[in-house]
């Protein structure tokens, strides 16, 4: 089979993005990742989309969704470009799931599952390389040298919207308008829950045992 195409889904916090650098690297494939292209995008203009703010930043720092058609088109057009991808982060509501539909199929869709409490505490000790943008936790999965990449040597930050109120708010959001898209992928051919409770080593054995199953 040509390069699998994956989607992972869950809660902000679950995982999907440590989980996709891992997938990234095992089956040759790009990681998309509509946070990482809004996040590197924060200011760019889009008001001639008739959007309530002019730019993404505003709606990124409440945790609230970024409007649909700014993140069809950066998913349009990264997809375009893909042989095998993990799409993480996108779709986050029906109207893009719809969206989607008509972009591509997809082989495998991975639903990370996590407690609540469990994914505040993940994501209040969230630390970011600067550089990179390799994953660490205060307490989960320090870097061997704090605030420094073990990676890249890069310096290590906290993401504006990792604070107790935009926490709670984007899992507000996920349970409104995300727990939907998992309903509706459910009854698709590749779909299933992992559990993401495990150690991230665990977690990882997990979804590489279910992808290998189906994309072989
Ligand atoms: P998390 O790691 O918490 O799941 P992401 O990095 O995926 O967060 O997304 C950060 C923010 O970027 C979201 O809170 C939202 O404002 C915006 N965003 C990312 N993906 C989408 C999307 N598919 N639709 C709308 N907004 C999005
Ligand atoms: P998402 O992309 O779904 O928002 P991340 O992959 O960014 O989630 O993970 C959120 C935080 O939780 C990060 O600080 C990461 O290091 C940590 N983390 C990821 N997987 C686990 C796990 N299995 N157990 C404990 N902490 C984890
Ligand atoms: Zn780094």
């Amino acid at each position: 089979m040509s390069n699998p195409r994956l989607l992972i889904l869950g809660p902000p916090g679950a995982g999907k993005g440590t989980q996709s650098a891992n997938l990234a690297e095992e089956y040759g494939i790009e990681h998309i990742t509509t946070g990482d292209a809004l996040r590197a995008n924060k200011d760019m203009d889009i008001s001639e989309m008739d959007t309530e703010y002019d730019t993404p930043r505003a709606y990124m720092e409440a945790g609230d969704l970024v409007p649909d058609a700014v993140v069809n088109a950066i998913v349009d057009e990264a997809l375009s470009q893909a042989d095998g991808f993990v799409l993480d982060g996108y779709p986050r509501n029906l109207e893009q799931a719809e969206e989607l539909s008509g972009m591509t199929a997809l082989d495998v869709i991975l639903s990370l599952e996590v407690d609540r409490e469990e994914l505040v505490d993940r994501l209040t000790g969230r630390r970011i390389c600067d550089d990179c943008g390799a994953n660490y936790h205060v307490e989960f999965s320090p870097p061997e040298t704090e605030g420094v990449c073990d990676d890249c040597g890069g310096e290590l930050i906290q993401r504006e919207d990792d604070n107790e109120e935009s926490v709670r708010n984007r899992l507000d959001v996920f349970q409104d308008n995300t727990a939907p898209v998992i309903d509706h992928y459910e009854d698709h051919d590749g779909f299933v829950t992992i559990d993401g409770e495990g150690t991230p080593d665990e977690v990882w054995a997990a979804i590489s045992d279910a992808v290998d199953a189906r994309v072989e």
